[in-house]
């Protein structure tokens, strides 16, 4: 079998014949070159209106990168024409393996996108002996195409998430569906602002924003005013992974502060080195760091005591139904109260404002992907930690939808080469 026939099968070119191969021994290694010319008698299609004209005149060769073979690169060799077209005038003609002005095949750039799923784009240029421009682009046309072509009709839930960005104290927000069935990250914006959150619903419109049905969020005054103003008819919840990340900085507040008055009464700090210790759910615990814990439980020490009530709080998560969620709530917030800890009083504070969200929560769960966005949370984080590369927003906005958007890919893509 000859390659040109392979390659009619794996990319077709209608219109087009694959001429001579060519094996071509490069400084970085042996490069396969593939020309292409139109089949005798086929005339040119025009770029602006799509419809066959007459030739006006050829242009110089150029190459297009295809997907690489055996650990070669790979190029298509043409040499394009112009048309002269009653309705657009003298323009070049359009190709079916690659827009214009791309140096690279749709069939590449798909392939190098979805290599970029799996691996960093520094891993997958250099995976590909390629450039980290040349990923991101292609990544970046990824993005693109799967935005225009995605569908956003039918979205009854959604969850807006904050991350921390680059240096401290920067933000991204992150709104995402939660529908049992189709979860996927729908919008990246700047800052955490209200700014931030509307823009969301001015890009999903008047009509798909009176779907939503509900909409989990954490405790940011500036996201809660948001969902007021706009999804006023939805039933709003408070994330549980939002409320448990408030708890665990509570524990954490307490033990940083007792550390500090242990050491200034010159008692032994034994509590640095067990943030983890009590951050875990006990459940995950290994044998030796339960022994630990026991050890530190006998102390009563203030941290103990608060890891206990944050040990009791989980059981919270575990009610049907919603009178006995609010009565234990009632108890435990009383308990918090009075434990004369002052984070864990603050968190419980928190607690009681928000009740009705909280309350909802228990409403909700069953209507919604409940435990979506913790999930969600740690792929983002680890996504933009993964790109070292990210000098810009901008880097970042494409990597997450890359990632998290579960955008569609073309129909046409006639085969899958990765
Ligand atoms: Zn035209």
């Amino acid at each position: 079998m000859r390659l040109q026939s392979i390659l009619r099968q794996v990319q077709p070119v209608p219109g087009f014949v694959y001429g001579r191969v060519d094996l071509r021994p490069t400084r970085a290694g042996p490069q396969l070159e593939v020309q292409v010319r139109p089949r005798a008698g086929a005339r040119a299609i025009c770029s602006g209106c799509g419809k066959k004209r007459r030739g006006y005149d050829t242009l110089r060769p150029r190459r297009f990168e295809f997907v690489p073979l055996w650990g070669m690169v790979v190029f298509l060799l043409y040499t394009m024409r112009r048309v002269d077209c009653p309705r657009c005038g003298v323009v070049v003609e359009m190709l079916p393996w690659a827009t214009g002005k791309s140096p690279m095949t749709h069939a590449y750039t798909w392939f190098l996108a979805s290599w970029a799923k799996l691996l960093s784009w520094q891993e997958t240029a250099r995976r590909f002996r390629t450039s980290w421009d040349a990923v991101f682009r292609a990544v970046e046309h990824a993005v693109q195409w799967g935005l225009e072509h995605r569908n956003l009709d039918g979205i009854q839930s959604i969850g807006v998430d904050e991350l921390s960005w680059k240096k401290r104290h920067k933000y991204l927000t992150l709104v995402y569906q939660l529908d049992h069935g189709c979860r996927r990250l729908l919008h990246i914006a700047q800052d955490r602002r209200a700014r931030s959150f509307h823009s969301f619903f001015d890009m999903l419109g008047e009509e798909r924003t009176k779907a939503i049905r509900v909409v989990a969020s954490d405790m940011w005054k500036a996201f809660l005013n948001v969902v007021r103003a706009r999804c006023g008819g939805a039933l709003h919840v408070l994330d549980r992974f939002h409320v448990m990340q408030l708890m665990n900085k509570a524990i954490d507040k307490t033990r940083r502060e007792e550390v500090r008055s242990l050491r200034a009464a010159g008692r032994r700090p034994y509590l640095t080195k067990t943030r983890w210790l009590l951050l875990k759910r006990s459940k995950n615990l290994k044998r030796t760091e339960r022994g630990r814990l026991r050890e530190l439980v006998q102390s009563n020490l203030r941290t103990v005591r608060a890891y206990l009530l944050k040990e009791q709080f989980q059981k919270l998560w575990r009610y049907r139904s919603l009178a006995s969620a609010t009565r234990f709530l009632e108890d435990w917030t009383r308990q918090a109260m009075r434990s004369r800890i002052e984070p864990l009083k603050t968190f419980a504070r928190t607690l009681r404002k928000h009740r009705y969200e909280l309350q909802s929560w228990f409403m909700a769960r069953s209507a919604f992907a409940a435990g979506a966005t913790e999930g969600f949370n740690n792929k983002a984080r680890i996504t933009t930690k993964k790109a070292y590369g990210f000098r810009t927003y901008k880097h970042a906005e494409i990597a997450l939808y890359h990632a998290l958007g579960n955008l569609p890919e073309p129909p046409w893509l006639t085969h899958r080469f990765c």
